[in-house]
């Protein structure tokens, strides 16, 4: 029997070697409690890799978006608006506050948030005179939003951005980190984000008051006093020390993760960029992705195979693929919440979903690796042509 080829993931982690010394570090001084040295450094060095004042380091990207609405005073009654083209955990903490989720269509430029549905949304809740009390807005596979125009947006109406950075670590919107533009960014250490702590989070923030309120607030609210005194309601979200040495290792490679990650691209947009049907997620001007993720869409019918059938075709080769994400607009749980299309007749997000799929991209993908890759598809087209011929 034929043994099945080695697996590919899409974005497998990728250690650099270096995080036993600071694991080994953590074991000799026994600090293996969440808090210590570790985190304080990973803390500094990733707020100054960033260009943010300060920064908090938690259990997840998750916990870090819950702290943000939390510090925010989002509350039972409220609404926040959303990008919709997102994975759930941009939402969901929207719900632990109790609050309602709105969601806003993305733009073909970035395949982000909409600035004019984000306008007509923020037109019409003042209107209602329930404007939001903040603006999730996510930087899809490394790609940033456009920030001066939503930004200015916001602005104006007075509501303050938090930026989901969890996959746009390391890139770069006119010159500035991607993460680093909102009131606060959060970024994810999840096993198949950019670099990885195996799991872990972190606040950004150039209002250093409010992250030691999150670090407050992420230990259980904790009040300054001897007994275990309590007077809120608290979270178990600390970063333990152990994970954050991970994370300073992997921090030192993640300019060379980023250079293997765009090569990646660079490659798919040589190899197939010039098949009919196929076109590759775009690049802001000015911006630079870390392009966590190639993402492409496909024109079916030009290229002969649907999004299903490429997928499960590169599964057959032991392939891991994956549909863009499914807009939350469109999730069972999220069923009734309001959203914002692009315009009367474009909805872009559902138009990607449809559409778009998502290679392969570790930054640890070996050239023959993305060379099955590769012929998988060219074949997978090439095949679909004789048939339907
Ligand atoms: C991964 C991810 C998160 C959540 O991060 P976790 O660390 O897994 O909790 C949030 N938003 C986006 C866009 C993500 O990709």
């Amino acid at each position: 029997m034929l043994s099945k080829p080695k697996r590919i993931y899409l974005s497998p982690p990728h250690m650099s070697g270096n995080e036993g010394l600071f694991i080994q570090e953590a074991f000799d001084t026994n600090w293996i409690a969440p808090l210590g040295p570790h985190v304080d450094a990973f803390e500094k060095e990733l707020a100054s890799h960033v260009g943010t004042k300060d920064a908090a380091a938690v259990s997840s990207g998750t916990a870090a978006i819950h702290l943000a609405l939390r510090l925010l005073g989002v509350e039972a009654g409220d609404t926040v608006f959303c990008s919709s083209l997102t994975f759930v955990a941009s939402a969901n903490p929207i719900v632990y506050q109790g609050a309602t989720p709105v969601f806003i269509d993305s733009e073909w430029d970035t395949w982000n948030m909409s600035p004019q549905a984000l306008e007509r949304a923020l037109c019409e809740a003042k209107q209602k005179g329930q404007l939001p009390k903040a603006v999730i807005v996510v930087n899809l596979y490394g790609q940033s939003a456009k920030m001066d125009e939503i930004l200015s947006i916001c602005n104006a109406f007075l509501v303050p951005v938090i930026e989901d950075a969890a996959e746009s670590l390391g890139s770069t919107y006119k010159g500035r980190a991607s993460g680093s533009f909102g009131r606060y960014g959060i970024y994810s250490f999840n096993g198949n984000k950019i670099i990885s702590t195996s799991g872990g989070g972190m606040i950004v923030s150039n209002d250093a008051e409010s992250l030691n309120k999150a670090r407050f607030l992420a230990t259980q609210a904790r009040d300054n006093a001897v007994h275990y005194q309590h007077s809120q309601v608290g979270y178990n979200y600390r970063m333990s020390n152990v994970l954050a040495g991970i994370g300073r290792a992997q921090l030192e490679v993640l300019e060379e993760r980023v250079e293997a990650r765009r090569a990646v691209y660079e490659r798919y947009v040589q190899t197939l960029g010039d098949m009919p049907g196929i076109q590759f997620m775009p690049e802001l001007p000015n911006s630079r992705s870390n392009r966590w993720l190639t993402a492409i869409t496909i024109d079916a019918t030009q290229l002969g195979i649907t999004v299903e059938g490429l997928i499960d075709l590169l599964a057959e080769e032991n392939i891991e693929a994956r549909p863009v994400w499914k807009p939350l607009h469109l999730q069972p749980v999220f069923k009734g919440a309001a959203y914002y299309p692009h315009s009367e007749h474009e909805n872009v997000s559902e138009q990607l979903f449809y559409t778009g799929l998502c290679l392969p991209s570790g930054s640890n993908l070996t050239e023959d690796e993305q060379t099955r890759v590769i012929t998988c598809i060219q074949k997978a087209t090439v095949q679909s042509k004789i048939i339907s011929a």
